[in-house]
């Protein structure tokens, strides 16, 4: 079984269908959607109403839970802010109810799925670092946890000892060890490298790959800008950060 994991898609579906296609093109039988479908970016329908069709695993991110809950903006800077009361306004009635309903955490073939952090996923915390990550291992049960909510890849891995960082696109998963992954953001980069991130979880193999996927940021910052969102959310795309 092999599942495209994508996170932190924030209304960007130039860079959701670029990285679909490759994940479709690397013959995935599923997808773990990780959180933050919408926030920050110009089409947040088209977005989930894609991920509605293609995954039926996917948890809340806090850009959601503030799309669904008022007031949970004042925790944003101001462009979040700004544009979440954008988005909110322009979701439909059915959008808005799919993301009401998303849970914190979920459980499938044996691998945690969050946005921010395991062990409180509604305090929004973040995993920056080996020290944040060695807070998070008593937090969830299994083998592995995948994450989201920094934009920036990390992969901490502990065997009951002090937990460490793996550098690398790919990671072999070991009996006796523990992961916790995040395989960045596919809408909305923030490691330098503006190109869509994704992973690929093989469990047959026991490998999490991580993938970057060139897109049209250009036409996204456009339509940023064609929408009245601030201009820094579009010129951040260009850069990666
Ligand atoms: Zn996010």
């Amino acid at each position: 079984m092999r599942y495209a994991v994508v996170s932190d898609l924030h209304s960007n579906i130039e860079a959701l269908t670029a990285v679909l296609r490759t994940a479709d093109d690397l013959m995935i039988d599923g997808m773990f959607c990780l959180g933050d479908l919408v926030g920050y970016g110009p089409d947040p329908n088209e977005v989930v109403d894609l991920i509605r069709t293609r995954s039926g695993n996917v948890v809340r991110g806090n850009h959601d839970h503030a799309a669904v809950e008022p007031g949970h903006e004042a925790y944003f800077n101001p462009w979040g802010q700004a544009a979440i009361r954008w988005t909110r306004k322009q979701l439909t009635r059915e959008n808005l109810a799919f993301l009401s309903d998303l849970p914190l955490s979920l459980t499938v073939s044996g691998v945690r799925l969050v946005h921010a952090c395991p062990s409180e996923p509604e305090t929004w915390r973040y995993i920056m670092d080996a020290d944040d990550a060695e807070d998070e291992f008593d937090g969830f049960g299994e083998a592995v946890c995948l994450f989201g909510h920094s934009h920036v890849p990390l992969c901490a891995v502990s065997a009951g000892t002090d937990a460490v960082l793996l550098a690398g696109d790919e990671v072999l998963i070991e009996s006796g060890k523990r992961y916790l992954i995040n395989v960045g953001s596919v809408g909305q980069p923030r490691d330098g490298d503006p190109r869509a991130a994704f992973g690929v979880l093989d469990l047959d193999r026991g490998t999490i790959r991580r993938h970057r996927v060139e897109y049209d940021a250009a036409a996204t910052r456009d339509k940023i800008l064609a929408a009245g969102l601030p201009r820094f959310l579009g010129d951040r795309l260009l850069r990666g950060q």
